[in-house]
């Protein structure tokens, strides 16, 4: 299948971004976690991106942000199943991997309590690293993904594939910043601007104080050991799913985005 071609249709699904990776790229990602895992066969990885209009993100924090959060990621999900559903038609597998998803779908783990609880959760799949692989980004001292037009305003999700595409050049070789992001230059806005200290500035993120920001009343400590020790027992997760309490099912609880919209990269807000 050509590569360019499948771009122009993953465009007119209404794409703003569109990257390939190669899966040989993916060999450092934790068991149950790369592509192969999704797909056997997989050869490629196309990832899409969907930017978030910046005057949605001027009135950060508010409603209408989370809501044009749910609603790229609701976008997303259908120009994903579009994309598979023309790479099925040209006799290709297509898995395609949703841009969020409940925590339950998670690793969670909890790595300490004192002086402060320390939680660890690792997707299904990252989309993240998908999108630097192909070339579209850069990972920053926030944690997340850089692109030059949208800066980190943006969405992605994967469509994990059996078709032999030809894969974008990553912007570089290296998992860091100092290509599109500089924080020389904006004096590590982001950090700066987390009102919760979730953001210790080495490309990590605190999940816990980050979470515990957005929904206190949901991400407790109890929630993340809830779902920690279903996971340990085996449990699979759409029976997860069924035992968590209903508040602990939500996909996200709140949204914040105040460390989007503090990075100067695509425009300055
Ligand atoms: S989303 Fe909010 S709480 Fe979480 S890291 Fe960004 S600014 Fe901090
Ligand atoms: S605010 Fe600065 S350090 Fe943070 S992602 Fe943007 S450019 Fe990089």
């Amino acid at each position: 299948m050509d590569s360019k071609k499948l771009k122009e249709e993953a465009r007119k699904a209404g794409a703003h971004l569109v990257g390939v990776a190669s899966v040989d790229r993916f060999k450092e990602a934790p068991k149950g976690h790369k592509p192969t895992d999704f797909l056997s066969n997989a050869e490629s990885i196309v990832v899409v991106g969907l930017g978030i209009p910046l005057s949605i993100v001027k009135t950060i924090p508010s409603s209408y942000y989370e809501e044009m959060y749910h609603q790229l990621n609701s976008e997303l999900r259908s120009i994903i199943y579009r994309v598979s559903s023309h790479l099925e038609g040209e006799g290709f597998d297509a898995f395609p991997v949703n841009p969020d998803e409940p925590d339950y779908l998670r690793e969670v783990k909890v790595l300490e309590m004192k002086p402060e609880p320390k939680v660890k959760m690792i997707a299904s799949f990252s989309h993240r690293h998908a999108a630097v692989i192909a070339g579209l980004g850069e990972f920053t001292p926030a944690s997340y993904v850089v692109v030059p037009r949208f800066g980190p305003r943006v969405r992605f999700a994967s469509i994990i594939t059996s078709a032999p595409l030809k894969p974008d050049p990553p912007l570089k070789n290296e998992f860091t910043w100092g290509l599109i992001c500089k924080p020389d230059k904006c004096g590590f806005a982001c950090i700066k601007a987390c009102p919760a200290k979730a953001l210790p500035g080495d490309g990590s993120i605190d999940q816990f104080k980050c979470r515990s920001y957005r929904g206190p009343k949901t991400y407790t400590l109890k929630y993340f050991k809830e779902i920690e020790k279903l996971q340990v027992k085996g449990v699979p997760p759409h029976i997860i799913r069924l035992i968590l309490p209903a508040n602990y099912r939500l996909p996200v609880a709140q949204v914040c985005g105040i460390c989007l919209k503090a990075c100067p990269i695509g425009i300055e807000i």
